[in-house]
């Protein structure tokens, strides 16, 4: 029996106790939305970054990646206008000093009170006041209506460059990766000689200073991005974008997550100069939200990056003879959204035969942190040769080893951190060459020879 009675306070505390993630500086009392990735935790991110990395990149059609520079000429922010327009309206509560989103209250009460044609996004700060002001919108945390009027905060970090604090070097961190594909697209298509339709694949850090509550990992204030963009010719951008939906999902269902708390949600309101856009929502214990985009961005990207550059942006085919800026059709995931979305997915508490209750983490085998664990049945007479073993297995794969404590509980430890096979050495490894191996998920035990067990437990985990 099994049941997935997942909640956001049992993936922490499991994270926190199996050295998956850490919350940040947390001798100092943690700061706000950042999170440290820990042995065990680094492992499984890296695992999702190179499958992800496999698809995208490795056996997508036509696509390249890059590493581009987190530190950006600001001009850049400039284009994509992320400079004038990055930032939301907050307004602070007076009586218990919180600060909201004067736009997410607003959106909330309309779907409280099922009211229509209400849009934040159009509206100017004074009529957000107002309309607040008018309903007597109450703040979600103590109920009561006292707010101060709207600031508008800005999203991206600023830092300076160089020795004085001079407005004339401020830079960012950047809010997106998206624009280091952008900017590259003139380098990428000559130097690699890539003919439209292309790709450019990216995984990178972002930066964004969030100050709503960010659910565990969900919403951080610095995240990874991974992202892929599609350049291609206009007439085919429907085409491309439907094809990304198609390898988003995939590839999403590759990783084994469970399909049916999985689904597409077109956006209510389109960015001006987006032509569709989609995502894939997964329903996390915060409920259904955001994993993954896809959007058809239309030349914007581009053609603003010739207008600010003043570098033609144009691509001549070389059959036709035509010249165009190509459309962008951009897919684009968290990579720390997404080990949320696995971790909750995988974590099973199972009654066992026995009537107790084991914790598992049902992860696809090649996203496992380590891929087997080597257990000598006995210390003293087995941890020789099981050493033996962990260190020949070690030259190939993330491999564990653990001698203490019962046979039973080190099982168990296992099973949290989803390591998929667990090889025991035992008095048979000593007269007969063989070992035990124990599958995570039926619990059922092969008997391997030790010159097979490298090859057993690889086969077992390839993506
Ligand atoms: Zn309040």
């Amino acid at each position: 029996m099994e049941n997935n009675n997942v909640t956001m306070d049992k993936i922490v505390s499991l994270c926190k106790n199996r050295g998956i993630i850490f919350q940040g500086s947390e001798i100092y009392g943690g700061m706000g939305n950042t999170w440290d990735y820990g042995p065990v935790g680094v492992e499984i991110k890296n695992n999702i970054k190179r499958a992800w990395w496999k698809r995208f990149v490795q056996e997508n059609d036509n696509s390249f990646g890059v590493d581009a520079a987190i530190l950006m000429n600001s001009r850049v922010w400039e284009a994509s206008g992320h400079t004038t327009s990055f930032s939301d309206p907050k307004m602070d509560c007076k009586e218990c000093k919180t600060r909201h989103r004067a736009d997410n209250l607003i959106e909330n009460y309309c779907i409280k009170h099922k009211i229509d044609g209400v849009i934040p996004d159009k509206m100017t700060n004074e009529e957000m006041e107002k309309f607040i002001e008018e309903h007597k919108i109450a703040c979600p945390v103590c109920g009561k209506h006292n707010f101060t009027p709207i600031r508008q905060f800005k999203l991206m970090f600023e830092t300076s460059r160089g020795v004085t604090e001079d407005n004339t070097d401020k830079i960012y961190s950047r809010p997106e990766t998206a624009q280091g594909e952008f900017v590259n697209f003139l380098n990428v298509q000559r130097s690699m000689r890539a003919k439209v339709p292309f790709g450019i694949a990216q995984i990178g850090k972002a930066f964004r200073n969030e100050i709503t509550p960010g659910n565990f990992i969900f919403r951080t204030i610095e995240f990874e991005q991974m992202e892929h963009q599609l350049f291609c010719k206009e007439c085919d951008d429907e085409k491309f974008y439907n094809l990304y939906k198609q390898k988003a999902w995939d590839f999403l269902v590759s990783l084994g997550i469970d399909q049916t708390k999985l689904r597409f949600k077109d956006h209510d309101k389109l960015a001006h100069y987006a032509k569709n856009a989609c995502d894939i929502q997964y329903n996390f214990p915060i409920g259904w939200s955001e994993l993954n985009g896809i959007h058809n961005r239309t030349n914007y990207d581009l053609s603003r990056h010739q207008e600010f550059s003043g570098k033609n942006m144009m691509y001549l085919d070389p059959i036709t003879n035509e010249k165009y800026i190509p459309y962008v059709v951009e897919y684009s995931i968290g990579a720390d959204r997404l080990m949320l979305t696995v971790l909750c997915d995988a974590y099973r508490e199972e009654k066992l035969e026995d009537g107790e209750t084991r914790v598992v983490l049902k992860l696809a085998p090649f996203i496992a942190p380590y891929k087997a664990c080597v257990l000598p049945l006995m210390k003293k007479n087995h941890s020789q040769k099981a050493q033996e073993l962990h260190t020949m297995l070690a030259k190939y794969f993330m491999c564990d080893y653990d001698e203490s404590g019962s046979i039973g509980k080190r099982y168990r430890r296992q099973d949290e951190i989803g390591t998929p096979y667990c090889i025991t050495v035992d008095d048979d490894t000593l007269n007969n060459g063989t070992v035990t191996i124990r599958d995570r998920d039926t619990m059922k035990q092969d008997i391997v020879k030790i010159e097979d067990v490298k090859n057993y437990i690889q086969s077992r985990c390839e993506y």
